[in-house]
């Protein structure tokens, strides 16, 4: 069963009058995405680090590409990760079993050599699959779907992701980069270019405690994510199809990037999913017209994630060569812009999860709450407009990349949270991993277009730099405009889900 009868959904014994289950999921989840971001935070520096400092010595190119493909993997195994909780293992095991992989991944990276180094990437990615789009979906198990505390339940549960994103570069940073944490490695007698491996280790202790939590409070978890019944069908040969469908999309997206003629298949990430929502619009059965809706926020959330996963990119360039790295008379380094994000999620998360349970009824419906997303995102490389023009006369404040984060996370907190609570809610009470993994293969579409739309960033020409932020609004503008046009009908398609 996934969604609990209306009696259950009175469990307030959790986490801000929540389901009990929410505190588990809360802090499993804030540990994995400790490891998560702590990992992510190095994985760059590490690869174009000179051997002599302990790195791989790469080029920034095929550093460039394997983080790339890295962090889309991670998202694109979501669709096998969420179909074999459907149909096999269940969300609650599959959960199990992912961190379980992904902290063997990061311990991998703990191991100075090559090998190691791709297993674990390998091992990360794959285990994120599994657990990602099933931990997010027992969120939504836990409330039927007319309970109110939903999308604030989606909230603290995204409050906590961001608690750990903001904690981890501060601790795995320190160790990997500090002089401190290498002087002291030399006093132990240790190499002190050996400082990166500590930080990846430090990630995998962050998930191993996320799994001591996930496991010490396994009752609170009560009737969610179970495996589907024994007597049920298990499909094995659609899941080789789901895993060859995975690997195809994976291959498309490679040739896209890799060879220039195949330039043409990322018109696809758009395009396709515009056919999936015609093609199931226009069906009788209205669970296929709930494909239809499913794919339009998925659309919106690819674009959302091309423009807002610029932040480790585009931005951290700005921020690098373009600011002036101080703020009253104290000096900081441009890495510590990545924890901006969380920070402001931190802060209005509450804001957000009490918005929508005073709002009640009366709270926008969720397309419209993607679009009021669009907005702000787009409000967000507008305002980098006039930034982009001042670096004509040199390095501009910090306020603008506060600035800009505080717009897109307005934009985030209406849109990513409201997106996993919906989408939730919309899938077929069987199908609620597959539906988690189209809404993460968007993240992993996005954050692939967001490194190909970066590639045009420039630090020298404030001109062209102005018009690059423009112009990305300027589509952000037009994404907002389309997603308000269909609004009226993507109600209809929801049917009952409001
Ligand atoms: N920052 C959020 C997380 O880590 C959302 C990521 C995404 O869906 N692209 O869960």
């Amino acid at each position: 069963m996934q969604h609990p009868a209306p009696s259950a959904a009175r469990d307030t014994g959790g986490l801000f009058g929540h389901p009990r289950g929410l505190t588990n999921l809360f802090f499993t989840e804030l540990w994995e995405r400790f490891g998560y971001y702590g990992m992510r935070a190095l994985l760059t520096l590490f690869m174009v680090a000179p051997i002599a400092a302990g790195g791989l010595g790469f080029d920034t190119r095929t550093a460039g590409v394997i983080y790339g493909t890295y962090t889309m993997s991670v998202y694109m195994l979501s669709i096998p990760g969420g179909y074999i909780a459907d149909n096999f293992l269940g969300a609650r095991a599959a959960v199990l079993w992912g961190g379980v992989i992904i902290a063997a991944g990061y311990f991998a990276l703990a191991v100075h050599s090559p090998l190691f180094f791709y297993a674990g990437l390998v091992l990360v990615a794959c285990g994120t699959g599994l657990l990602k789009p099933n931990i997010s979906s027992m969120v939504g198990s836990l409330y039927s779907r007319e309970d109110g505390r939903r999308d604030a339940g989606f909230s603290i549960f995204y409050m906590g992701i961001n608690i750990g994103a903001f904690l981890a570069p501060l601790i795995t940073g320190w160790l990997a980069q500090s002089d401190a944490f290498k002087s002291m490695l030399t006093s132990w007698g240790m190499d002190p270019a050996r400082s990166w491996h500590w930080g990846f280790a430090a990630a995998g202790v962050g998930m191993t405690i996320g799994l001591v939590v996930y496991l010490v409070q396994w009752q609170r978890l009560a009737d969610v994510g179970h495996p589907p019944a024994a007597g049920a069908p298990r499909p094995w040969g659609k899941l080789l199809g789901v895993l060859a469908g995975a690997a195809l999309l994976f291959a498309l997206v490679r040739v896209s990037d890799t060879n220039p003629a195949f330039a043409w298949i990322r018109y696809g990430y758009v395009v396709v999913p515009i056919l999936a929502i015609l093609w199931f619009g226009s069906r009788n059965d209205p669970s296929l017209k709930r494909f239809a809706a499913i794919w339009v926020f998925s659309l919106a959330a690819i674009i959302f994630w091309a423009i807002f996963e610029q932040a480790g990119s585009t931005i951290a360039l700005f921020g690098d060569q373009l600011t002036r790295l101080e703020i009253l008379g104290y000096k900081f380094p441009s890495a510590w812009f990545q924890s901006v994000n969380s920070i402001w999620v931190i802060t209005l998360s509450p804001f957000f999860a009490w918005t929508w349970v005073k709002l009640g009824d009366k709270q926008p419906s969720s397309p419209m709450k993607f679009a009021i997303g669009l907005f702000f995102l787009g409000l967000s490389f507008l305002l980098m407009v006039p930034a982009a023009q001042l670096t004509a006369e040199g390095k501009v404040s910090p306020m603008w990349i506060v600035g800009l984060f505080f717009l897109q996370t307005i934009g985030e907190l209406c849109l990513s949270p409201v997106g996993l609570s919906t989408l939730t809610k919309l899938a077929p009470g069987n199908l609620v991993g597959l539906v988690m993994g189209i809404w993460f293969l968007a993240a992993a579409l996005g954050n692939k277009l967001a490194g190909v739309l970066a590639g045009e960033f420039t630090a020298t020409d404030a001109k062209a730099l102005s018009n690059f932020f423009l112009h990305q609004a300027g589509w952000v503008g037009v994404a907002f405009v389309a997603l308000l046009l269909v609004t009226p009908w993507v109600r209809k398609l929801m049917g009952e889900v409001k």
